[in-house]
């Protein structure tokens, strides 16, 4: 294994195995040895994220440096095994609030990449308390072994993010508790806390046969597990209603008591950064549940303009990735100006946030990507392909149909046929209406031109719109007329004789 310079921390030279229900080879295959990063510092990783994330200055500095601490300090404490625990410690876990499609799986998956510790992505809504209907919360943890390539220490460093978390609030309206979501939050404060999770389930047959495998392999049954005090969490949700509940709050006893003061006003507006660990309780988490998210991060709605510089940033995934789908036909794919702002202007109507950018994107090029490779080297996707594909891929289409088409007369025939754009307008609509391709319409159409101008003694051509309307007669009156020219000649020269 390859050492790399820029490494500055790595945590387990041997990494230990574990058997998530997976033979050894396959964890032979996919097992990555995490070598980290842990000495990151907050601007450092800040202005790394700031590459990528736009419009959430806030959201990341504030997770730039408490994720950074939160490494820096793990490692001194892995350095300094004489540091005291320090009694009643929380970890940094984190609370994203914020609308779907705004950057906050993204931002937490960038920071797990660039510190190169394994990441899991839960949704909330897939535990059940009892863990045997839905998930078990065990199971992110056991995922993150898995992700981690099954490197229990790389895992026990890991990133577990959990969404729709706001799902798991106990319902405000249901009277006494709501047992299955105040479960399942007791279930995750138990992760969340310490706690050690046996890569063994106790429910799942197969990694019980296993095990059985294992000790009559190795004459011992060595219990494999995943100790939780490190892993950071992440939650998130859109958390809809808790604005009102944070309003009511700020609000207080001025209600019902005359205007509102100036200061209150302004903390209204402001209500996302007042979000208190008081409002999440009464949204409906338990008080110990909260107590173990201490930082509280709000991510805001994105916009047009956002949109826009999402796309024309140059570590955009979704221009990055459309290149790259587009270069293995190799066609060179680029977008103009124009082309990105209406893009831009129709990923807000999704309203699913930046999500709603490749959805655009994909609609717009999916023909294009259906029916360009192999027939250009190049493709720009202007406005006018944004807002109109349909008509710009057959207009694209029909004039590589007529290139191919002149190419073919050219190296046949030697005769150089000319379209100017009014006849190729003219063209695709009769061939739309004949339902054919350009390309059939003129080998059918134009069929006996070549021979008729080689008699003509043509070597040029100019195929006029009035040729398409009528083709056959067009010729059949050229030649009519060149042949009674001829004969005119012909007899005059005999008269002059
Ligand atoms: P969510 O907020 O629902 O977790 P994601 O973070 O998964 O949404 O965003 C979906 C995708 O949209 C990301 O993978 C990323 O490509 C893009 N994206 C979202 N927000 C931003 C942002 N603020 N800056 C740049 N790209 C973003």
């Amino acid at each position: 294994m390859q050492e790399n310079p820029n490494i500055k921390f790595r945590i387990d030279p041997k990494p230990q195995t574990a058997s998530a229900g997976n033979s050894e080879e396959e964890h032979k295959e996919k097992r990555h040895t995490f070598l980290t990063n842990f000495s990151v510092t907050p601007l450092e990783l800040e202005a790394y994220l700031n590459q990528y994330v736009i419009g959430q200055e806030q959201a990341v500095s504030i997770l730039a440096t408490k994720i950074a601490t939160h490494y820096n300090r793990m490692k001194m404490e892995m350095l300094h095994p004489d540091l005291k625990p320090i009694v009643g410690n929380i970890k940094p876990n984190i609370i994203l609030i914020g609308p779907t499609g705004v950057g906050k799986t993204y931002i937490i998956k960038l920071i797990a990449d660039y510190i190169n510790v394994p990441f899991v992505k839960g949704d909330a809504t897939k535990f059940s308390e009892t863990g045997y209907v839905g998930g078990d919360v065990e199971d992110l943890v056991r995922d993150l072994v898995y992700q981690a390539g099954g490197d229990i220490h790389a895992a026990e460093r890991g990133i577990i993010y959990i969404d729709e978390i706001d799902k798991i609030a106990s319902a405000q309206n249901v009277i006494g508790l709501d047992v299955s979501r105040s479960g399942v939050q007791r279930n995750l404060l138990k992760i969340m806390e310490e706690t050690e999770v046996d890569m063994k389930v106790p429910h799942d047959i197969a990694s019980q046969m296993e095990a059985v495998m294992e000790i009559q392999r190795t004459g011992k049954a060595e219990r494999k597990k995943v100790n939780t005090r490190n892993i950071l969490f992440v939650v998130s949700g859109a958390f809809s209603g808790l604005e009102d509940i944070v309003r009511k709050r700020v609000r207080g006893s001025s209600i019902g008591f005359g205007a509102l003061t100036e200061e209150q006003i302004q903390l209204e507006q402001n209500w996302q950064n007042l979000i208190s660990a008081q409002d999440l309780i009464k949204y409906g988490f338990e008080t110990e549940f909260v107590g173990r998210l201490p930082v509280h991060v709000k991510l805001r709605p994105l916009n047009e303009e956002d949109f826009y510089k999402i796309l024309r940033s140059p570590t955009s995934a979704v221009i990055l990735g459309k290149k790259r789908d587009f270069l293995a036909y190799n066609i060179q794919l680029s977008f103009t100006d124009g082309a990105l702002r209406k893009i831009a202007q129709l990923a807000v109507k999704e309203g699913t946030g930046a999500r709603g950018i490749l959805s655009v994107v994909e609609k717009i090029l999916l023909p294009f990507e259906k029916h360009l490779p192999h027939r250009v080297s190049e493709f720009t996707v202007t406005q006018q392909v944004v807002e109109n594909p349909e008509t710009e891929l057959k207009n694209m289409l029909a004039q590589l149909d007529i290139n191919d088409y002149t190419r073919k007369i050219m190296l046949d025939h030697s005769i150089f046929f000319k379209l100017p754009p009014e006849s190729v307008e003219r063209l695709i609509e009769v061939a739309n209406m004949q339902n054919q391709t350009v390309k059939q319409w003129l080998e059918t159409n134009l069929k006996n031109y070549p021979y008729g101008l080689r008699l003509l003694g043509v070597s040029e051509f100019v195929i006029t719109p009035d040729i398409i309307e009528n083709p056959q007669d067009y010729l059949d009156k050229k030649i009519k007329e060149s042949y009674a020219r001829q004969n005119r000649n012909r007899d005059m020269n005999h008269e002059n004789n």
